[in-house]
């Protein structure tokens, strides 16, 4: 059997890319080497931000991203079945605040240069921000209210995502791990090795979230994907008291930051069942996912100057996982011109779940010749911001292979008379 579409990967990503390619008429497989939405996808928060994202091709994505995720959730409502438990899709909002007075002009600031990119960024006064929330320490020194920040439930929303793209006739195989390419007499990708045998497809799609640099390596390709550990504390359930998704103004610089050191900011928010999620954190430590009590201990006081009320509160347990981190901090999705038949829909670090039907789309519509709803150039594997994180051969592939592009490219609009 030889499927148009292999993916890599039943994390959140791989599950919309398999859903939108299903529904494009394409035949899909997904291979994942685990259970489905066990990586990366089931360990995080499912936070859908705009709040966090500077103006930017990333920003796009996310706004992108956040017009489908009510029709998706509705549509994936009327798909499933009734005892498919609900993906908590909420659109409470997001609330960022300054703690320092140094802090409260630059977040001003950053909210202002997001409103002209068009995000609903409004900037409210101590009294305002609580009554929005009233349990917020009231010691802050700016705040900004984000009215279009949501949230669902990541692994549910993963998993319901695959249901759907079963329902569209996509095989999904678990515990099966990919090992390696099968190419084609002129070196094409033309299906993947795995650990129960061979799958044949026209394109192969990895999206294995931070392990997405090694499937590539053993796909014969450099990719410099790696893991960014994240921590969350979880306490136990309780009446709500935290209203929206609240956190300090510091947690929009440690998520653009490149530093593998140790970041922690405070970010407070509740789930539909009432535990509080207190995060978070963010360190280049590999794949080691040992806990480290001095992280938690870090995000936990944090936590206090947003919510003191939370002293008094248990933590039920503890989780993490590993971010996609992106060296250029943009997602990769698209063609990878040095492979033909490759492609990538991975990288989105902190902001997978928000960016999966995004992703989902722009892919989709690449692989099938149909004009995607943005423009896909930022996220390009062929971009030059990701040569200085190559080897200088892979780099020069990459560059030559991109060159050629171009020229097919300017060769084709020429026949066809174009000059756009
Ligand atoms: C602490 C923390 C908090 C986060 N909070 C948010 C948030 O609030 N909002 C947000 O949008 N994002 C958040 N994220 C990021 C988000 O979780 C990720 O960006 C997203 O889950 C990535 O999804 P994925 O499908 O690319 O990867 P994954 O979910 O990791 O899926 C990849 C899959 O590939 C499989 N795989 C790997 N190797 C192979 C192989 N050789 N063969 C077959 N299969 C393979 C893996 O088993 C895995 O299931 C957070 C992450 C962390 C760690």
């Amino acid at each position: 059997m030889i499927d148009d579409v292999l993916v890599i990967g039943a994390g959140i990503v791989g599950a919309a890319c398999a859903r939108t390619f299903a529904a494009a008429g394409l035949q899909v497989t997904v291979v994942e080497r685990g259970a489905a939405a066990g990586g990366t996808s089931a360990a995080g928060e499912g936070n859908l931000l705009l709040s966090d994202k500077q103006p930017g091709a990333e920003l796009v994505l996310a706004q992108y991203s956040a017009t489908l995720w009510p029709d998706t959730v509705a549509d994936l409502t009327a798909e499933l079945p009734g005892t498919f438990p609900s993906v908590e899709f909420e659109q409470k909002g997001g609330l960022v605040v300054a703690t320092t007075e140094p802090g409260a002009q630059p977040l001003l600031d950053f909210a202002a240069r997001q409103s002209d990119s068009g995000v609903d960024a409004r900037p409210i006064s101590t009294a305002e921000a609580l009554v929005l929330e009233p349990d917020l320490n009231p010691a802050i020194t700016a705040a900004v209210h984000y009215p279009e920040d949501s949230q669902v439930q990541p692994t549910i929303a993963a998993e319901a995502l695959l249901a759907s793209a079963r329902v569209r006739g996509v095989r999904v195989i678990t515990n099966t791990r990919v090992t390696g390419p099968i190419l084609s007499a002129s070196g094409d990708l033309v299906g993947v090795q795995t650990s129960k045998g061979d799958l044949h497809a026209g394109h192969v799609v990895i999206a294995a979230g931070p392990w997405s640099g090694e499937v590539a390596a053993a796909l014969g390709v450099n990719l410099p994907v790696k893991p960014r550990r994240g921590m969350v504390l979880v306490t136990t359930r309780m009446p709500h008291r935290v209203f929206h998704k609240v956190y300090d103004a510091d947690y929009v610089g440690a998520t653009l930051s490149s530093d593998a050191a140790l970041q922690t900011s405070s970010v407070v928010e509740s789930t539909a069942s009432g535990t509080v999620l207190i995060g978070s954190s963010r360190q280049q430590v590999g794949f080691d996912n040992r806990f480290d009590v001095h992280v938690l201990a870090e995000i936990a006081a944090k936590a206090l100057r947003l919510f003191p009320f939370l002293a008094g509160m248990s933590v039920m347990r503890a989780y993490g996982g590993f971010r996609p981190f992106m060296p250029d901090h943009m997602p990769l999705i698209g063609a990878d011109p040095r492979l033909p038949g490759l492609w990538h829909a991975t990288g989105h670090e902190g902001a997978g779940i928000g960016l999966a039907l995004g992703t989902a789309d722009i892919i989709t519509a690449l692989m099938t010749g149909d004009q995607p709803p943005i423009d896909p150039t930022p996220y390009s594997p062929a971009r030059d911001s990701l040569a200085p994180f190559l080897d200088s051969d892979d780099a020069a592939r990459l560059s030559d292979a991109s060159a050629a592009t171009a020229d097919d490219t300017a060769d084709q609009a020429a026949v066809s008379g174009g000059a756009a």
